[in-house]
């Protein structure tokens, strides 16, 4: 499961998400994505809120952790190395 390991460092672009979308269905949709950012855009020093659904959490997909992936795309995507793989070490 990827996790979070620099929360600070995320600017809202959304690239995990549609980059999740795209990986579930070959599409980029934020509807089909196992990850929500939330981010508030008119103040920028609030932080964001990244959130990964596991199985069982609402009608979206969930993360299979990029199954047939090398490195997930979330991860893979991610411009400012937010998330890391949690089978890596902090
Ligand atoms: S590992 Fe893959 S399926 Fe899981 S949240 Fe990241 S992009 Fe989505
Ligand atoms: S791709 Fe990275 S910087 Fe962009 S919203 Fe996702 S976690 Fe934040």
């Amino acid at each position: 499961m990827p996790r979070v390991k620099n929360l600070k460092a995320c600017t809202g672009c959304l690239r995990c998400e549609l980059a999740c979308s795209y990986h579930h269905t070959g599409e980029f949709s934020r509807s089909h994505s196992s990850i929500r950012v939330n981010k508030p855009l008119l103040d920028h020093d609030l932080p964001a809120q990244v959130n990964v659904l596991t199985a069982g959490q609402g009608v979206r997909p969930p993360c299979d952790l990029c199954s047939g992936q090398q490195i997930p795309f979330c991860i893979r995507f991610c411009p400012e190395s937010v998330l890391t793989d949690e089978s890596e070490h902090p």
